[in-house]
C-alpha cells in the first residue's frame, strides 16, 4: 500500500509552446497535468510509495493520463475509468507575460466522484493523504467525496495535507472559503499561495495563525520568489526561494508542497522542509509543464548541494 495518496482531478494538458495567443499558435504539446497527479509524481521520482486516486473517462485521454502515471511509478490500482470525458485544459502565455487557462473539464469523469469513490481499505498505513481546494470546486458530489477520503484518511491514521489552491474558474470566494474553513478541523497541514491568501482578510503571519486556530499543525505559504512562510506547531520559519530562471510558473505550487511533505516523512526539520519545497519549487519552474521539474533525490541532493556551495 502507498505510504502517500494523492486524490483529485488528473487531465491531459495542451501547452502552447511559445508565448503569445492561442489563436497564433501552430501546435500544441500532449502534456498531463493537474495538481494532485503532479504532486504524486514528485514524491514518486523522490523514491516515495505515492498513489493515485481518481476517475479518468474510458477513452483516449484516459488512457494517455493513466499511462504517464505508471510510466512515472505511481501506484494507481485505485483509479476507476467511466463513461465521461477525462478533463483537458490548454495553456497559453499571453504577450507581457501572463498565464492563461482555459478548461474542458466540466461534467467530466472526476466531477463524478462522490464518497466511496475508492475503497477506503486502500488507505490502510497510508502516512499522508493529500488533496486540494481544486476537487471541491468540480461539483458538489466531488466536494462530498472531499470530506469522506479525508475523514477515511484521518480515522486510519494519515496525516491530513490540503492545498487550497483556489481557481476562480471553477467557483467563487464566497463558497470557496465557507468549505474550506468547515473542513479545516480535518487537515493537519494546509499549504496556500499568495493568490489564495487573498480568499483572508488577514495576510501574511496574522493570516497563517488565524488558519492554524481552526485546526492545521502545519500552515505553509507558498510566497513564489520570496519563498516560503510557515507556523508549524506555533512556531514561525520563514525560507528564502531559489534564484532561477523562470520558464513555467505553473506547478511551483504542487511541487513545492511535494517537497515540504518529502521533508516531513524523512523527518526534517521545518526549516529544511522549506528548503527542500523551495528546491523543488525552484526546479519546476525552470522548465516547461507541471510536474516535468521534479528531481529524483539524487539530483535533489545535487541541487541543494550546488546551492549551499553557490550561498
Ligand atoms: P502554482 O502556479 O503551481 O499554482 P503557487 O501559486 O501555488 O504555484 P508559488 O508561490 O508560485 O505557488 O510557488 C511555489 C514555490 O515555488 C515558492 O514558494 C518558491 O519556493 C518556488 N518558486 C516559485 N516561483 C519561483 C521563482 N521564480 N524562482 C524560484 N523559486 C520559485
Amino acid at each position: 500500500m502507498p505510504e502517500v495518496v494523492a486524490a483529485g482531478e488528473a487531465m491531459v494538458l495542451l501547452l502552447a509552446p511559445q508565448p503569445g495567443y492561442l489563436r497564433h499558435q501552430a501546435w500544441l504539446e500532449l502534456r498531463v497535468g493537474g495538481a494532485e497527479a503532479n504532486l504524486a509524481i514528485a514524491l514518486a521520482r523522490l523514491g516515495f510509495k505515492a498513489g493515485f486516486v481518481g476517475w479518468l473517462g474510458q477513452d483516449e485521454l484516459g488512457e494517455l493520463v493513466l499511462q504517464r502515471l505508471r510510466a512515472e511509478g505511481v501506484e494507481v490500482s485505485q483509479v476507476r475509468r467511466l463513461e465521461a470525458p477525462t478533463g483537458l485544459y490548454i495553456r497559453e502565455r499571453l504577450p507581457g507575460g501572463r498565464g492563461r487557462v482555459h478548461y474542458r473539464r466540466s461534467g467530466s469523469a472526476a466531477a463524478q466522484m462522490i464518497p466511496g469513490a475508492f475503497d477506503p481499505d486502500y488507505l490502510e498505513g497510508c502516512r499522508v493523504f493529500h488533496l486540494s481546494g481544486i476537487t471541491p470546486a468540480l461539483s458538489s458530489g466531488a466536494a462530498a467525496f472531499a470530506r469522506w477520503a479525508m475523514a477515511e484518511a484521518r480515522r486510519r491514521g494519515a496525516l491530513v495535507s490540503l492545498d487550497v489552491n483556489y481557481r476562480s474558474k471553477l467557483w467563487g470566494p464566497g463558497p470557496a472559503r465557507a468549505w474550506l474553513e468547515e473542513v479545516l478541523p480535518q487537515v493537519d497541514c494546509l499549504f496556500l499561495s499568495q493568490e489564495d491568501a487573498r480568499l483572508w482578510e488577514a495576510s501574511g503571519l496574522e493570516l497563517l495563525r488565524a488558519l492554524a486556530a481552526r485546526g492545521p499543525g502545519h500552515v505553509v505559504l507558498k510566497q513564489g520568489r520570496l519563498g516560503a512562510l510557515a507556523l508549524v506547531e506555533g512556531c514561525c520559519f520563514e525560507s528564502p526561494a531559489f534564484p532561477v530562471e523562470e520558464v513555467d510558473p505553473v506547478g511551483a505550487g504542487d511541487a513545492f508542497s511535494a517537497g515540504y511533505l518529502a521533508g516531513l516523512l524523512w523527518g526534517k526539520p521545518p526549516a529544511e522542509r522549506l528548503r527542500i519545497g523551495n528546491a523543488l519549487g525552484a526546479l519546476a519552474v525552470s522548465v516547461p509543464g507541471d510536474y516535468e521539474g521534479a528531481p529524483s533525490a539524487s539530483e535533489l541532493a545535487d541541487f541543494l548541494q550546488q546551492q549551499t556551495f553557490v550561498e
